[in-house]
């Protein structure tokens, strides 16, 4: 699609051309070249950006992003990363309460 949307100024790509670190630690997390960040709804390979309408940073693949490009509103307690957040508290306090 169009190209300014597949690569705006919030990828990261530049920065693991000039960071041999950030460059080591995408690739230890499988991120190949060419790509900087996993999707954060479907885990595939992307790139980060900034979200247009809610101002955080994250990475999508080209397929959501055009879905959140297309739809804006999407409340973040809806998020996926944001319920495996909430999960593991819920399995910290469990085990705190156990011991
Ligand atoms: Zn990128
Ligand atoms: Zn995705």
């Amino acid at each position: 699609m169009n190209k300014l949307h597949r690569h705006n100024n919030s990828c990261r790509c530049f920065l693991r051309k000039i960071s041999t670190n950030y460059d080591a630690v995408l690739r230890e997390d499988d991120v190949p070249e060419g790509y900087c960040g996993r999707c954060c709804e479907c885990n595939k390979l992307g790139h980060t950006r900034l979200h247009p309408h809610q101002g955080y940073q994250d990475a999508w693949c080209d397929e959501h992003w055009q879905e959140v490009l297309t739809q804006p509103f999407k409340p973040w307690y809806r998020r996926r990363s944001f319920i495996a957040f909430i999960i593991g508290l819920g399995a910290i306090a469990l085990l705190a309460d156990c011991s």
